[in-house]
C-alpha cells in the first residue's frame, strides 16, 4: 500500500511564498486522496503493489488490466508520483545541483533561458496540470507541460523539475495570479 510521504520541513517553511494552508491543504488532503484513490485501483491487482511506481507509469499501457483501472492509475498514479516529487524538489533552504546546472546551461543557454522557457510552459498550460523539466527517452533535458496528473514516465520520461499549476496549489495565496506564483515558485525550488 502507498503511504502519504512525510515532508522534510514544516508546512509553513515555504512562507511566504506558499502559505501554510495550502501546504497542508495540499499535503494531507489532495495528494491523500490520490493514494488513496491509488490503492484502491490496485486492490485488484497485488502483484502490481510490489512494482516501483515510475515503472508502473512506464509499463501501463502495455498492463493486461482493465481500462477505468489503466485511467483510475494514469490519475492517482500519477497524482502520487507528481506531487511526491513536488515536496522533494521544494525546500526553505538551497540546496543547489552543480551537475544540473551545468547541463541546464548546456541546454538552454542559462539557467535564466531554462526559467523563462519552464515559466512559459507552466503559465499557459490551459486549465489543471503541470510544467515539467524531464529527461527524455534519448538522455536529453527537455521542457513541456502535461494535462490533470499525466506523468512524464507515462512516455518513458523521467521528471526532474515539476511545477503543480493546478489552482488547488496556489488560490488561497494568489487566486487567478498563476505567473505571480510561478515566478515566487522559483525562490523555494531548491536545486537551482
Ligand atoms: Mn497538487
Amino acid at each position: 500500500m502507498y503511504t502519504l510521504p512525510k515532508l522534510s520541513y514544516g508546512y509553513d517553511a515555504l512562507e511566504p511564498y506558499i502559505d501554510k494552508a495550502t501546504m497542508e491543504i495540499h499535503h494531507t488532503k489532495h495528494h491523500q486522496a490520490y493514494i488513496d484513490k491509488l490503492n484502491t485501483a490496485l486492490e485488484k491487482y497485488p502483484d502490481l503493489i510490489n512494482k516501483p511506481l515510475s515503472d508502473l507509469l512506464r509499463e501501463l499501457t502495455s498492463l493486461p488490466i482493465d481500462e477505468a483501472d489503466k485511467i483510475a492509475i494514469r490519475n492517482n498514479g500519477g497524482g502520487h508520483a507528481n506531487h511526491s516529487l513536488f515536496w522533494e524538489i521544494m525546500s526553505p533552504t538551497k540546496s543547489v545541483d552543480e551537475k544540473l546546472t551545468k547541463e541546464i546551461i548546456e541546454t538552454f543557454g542559462s539557467v535564466d533561458e531554462f526559467k523563462e522557457k519552464f515559466t512559459q510552459s507552466a503559465v499557459t498550460r490551459f486549465g489543471s496540470g503541470w510544467a515539467w523539466l524531464v529527461r527524455n527517452d534519448t538522455g536529453k533535458l527537455e521542457i513541456y507541460s502535461t494535462a490533470n496528473q499525466d506523468s512524464p514516465y507515462l512516455q518513458g520520461h523521467t521528471p526532474i523539475i515539476g511545477l503543480d499549476v493546478w489552482e488547488h496549489a496556489y488560490y488561497l495565496k494568489y487566486q487567478n495570479r498563476r505567473p505571480e506564483y510561478i515566478s515566487n515558485w522559483w525562490q523555494v525550488l531548491k536545486l537551482l
